[in-house]
């Protein structure tokens, strides 16, 4: 052992005082333990601490400095300290934290074992400790707010995904809804189209119906007329062929058949009374006329609908029903009573037209050519005034035909068809 220089113990004292204010300038509690975690030295951080001086901690528990009077049995500091000491010995660090609720205060404890300075020995283990006491609550602070910033972000990316995806749904469903609308545009597109052109072709049916009859009755009448009259001149230049009276009194016959025929053609065409009185007024009108026409049937009405409750949509059609109906009856049913029923209640107007003829036979008559053409009519009809035909019989029975045209309440048309 070498003998101990005098000269250098100022340079010792110097030394020291240096290295505790090194230790005074931390911001941690820095203690010297002894084995049974009494604190043997202090830097001044316990009086900045307000844990008493330097002088007052030597020789109390590390626990008793920071926690005076504590009496809490299940202390985390004496806990995290008494548990800390003898794991020490193995040569490793050990490090806990404490939380005080009521001064919102972290504590990190660091207990390092101490080393010998004999760089030459073999790690010679000294049994004393440095306990570092930091104060990590703004720390701790600054970490809790991060977690609960980063969960209120999640909650907010979720709840934003969440809105994204709501209006994603609503927007997908805003197209489907287009595409379905544009589609039933298209649609009712084409059907208009469809019915326009069955309506030019029922158009064109009618004229060539209408030139039909004009050709066979009142042109054929009409060629017979002058017939007779040229034949009546013949007579009057030449008195030797006898009398022109029977050819007069013939043409004058003629002339009153055709003039019968005029007036049937001009029935079945547009009345003036459909537009002068309205729909109702029009089916009174053509039952009577066509009981006129017909003297062999018997026609009993049951019109109880107004004028201004047939909507001015559907009084032409109305009427055409009318006419196709009876004149189908007259024609081809064998009938000797027709009943026409025409109402408008709660539910919308009612046209019903009943016969006691000899039904639907299903062998190929006249009636049953009619079948094709009149229902298909009388259905379009119906359909395009948003009604509905239907038709039942029985062989032997008589036929019933009915159209329904839903209405609300409030649609009447001001009587007159425009
Ligand atoms: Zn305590």
């Amino acid at each position: 052992m070498r003998p101990f220089n005098e000269s250098l113990l100022p340079l010792i004292q110097k030394a020291k005082q240096e290295w505790e204010c090194t230790a005074d300038a931390l911001s941690a509690i820095v203690c010297l333990l002894s084995p049974e975690g009494i604190v043997l030295r202090a830097n001044r951080v316990v009086e900045q601490w307000g844990l008493g001086c330097v002088s007052a901690v030597i020789g109390k528990t590390a626990h008793a400095v920071l926690h005076p009077d504590c009496s809490d049995l299940h202390c985390g500091v004496a806990a995290g300290l008494a548990a800390a000491l003898p794991r020490l010995q193995e040569g490793n660090a050990q490090e806990f934290e404490y939380f005080a609720a009521q001064s919102n205060q972290t504590l990190q404890f660091v207990l390092r074992p101490m080393r010998s300075g004999d760089e030459t020995a073999d790690s010679v283990r000294d049994s004393r400790s440095v306990l570092l006491v930091n104060d990590v609550s703004a720390l701790r602070q600054a970490q809790q707010g991060l977690i609960e910033g980063n969960a209120n972000l999640e909650v907010r990316v979720r709840q934003r995904t969440r809105e994204l995806a709501d209006s994603n749904r609503e927007l997908r469903n805003e197209v489907a809804r287009r595409q379905q609308a544009e589609r039933e545009l298209l649609a009712s597109r084409n059907n208009l189209a469809l019915l326009s052109e069955q309506l030019i072709q029922a158009q064109e049916q009618e004229r060539r119906r209408i030139a039909l009859e004009l050709h066979d009755s009142v042109g054929q009448s009409l060629s017979a007329i002058k017939y007779t009259l040229e034949r009546a001149i013949i007579m009057v230049q030449r008195p030797e062929l006898g009398s022109p009276e029977n050819a007069l009194t013939s043409a004058v016959q003629r002339i009153h058949e055709t003039a019968d025929g005029i007036r049937a053609i001009s029935m079945n065409l547009r009345p003036p009374v459909l537009d002068n009185l309205g729909a109702a007024s029009a089916t009174v009108w053509f039952c009577r006329e066509f009981a006129a026409t017909y003297p062999h049937l018997t026609i009993l009405t049951d019109i109880s609908a107004e004028n201004s409750e047939i909507p001015a949509r559907i009084a032409t059609h109305l009427f055409r029903c009318v006419q196709e109906l009876l004149n189908n009856v007259a024609k081809h049913a064998a009938a000797n009573t027709v009943w026409v029923t025409l109402q408008r209640d709660a539910a919308g107007l009612r046209l019903e037209i009943r016969d006691d003829g000899q039904g639907m036979a299903g062998e190929a008559t006249d009636h049953s050519k009619w079948l094709g053409s009149g229902i298909r009519n009388l259905r379009e009809r119906a359909e395009m005034t948003g009604g509905k035909f239907s038709l039942t019989s029985r062989t032997g029975s008589g036929a019933v035909a009915e159209i329904r045209w839903p209405l609300v309440t409030k649609e009447t048309c001001e009587g007159k068809v425009e």
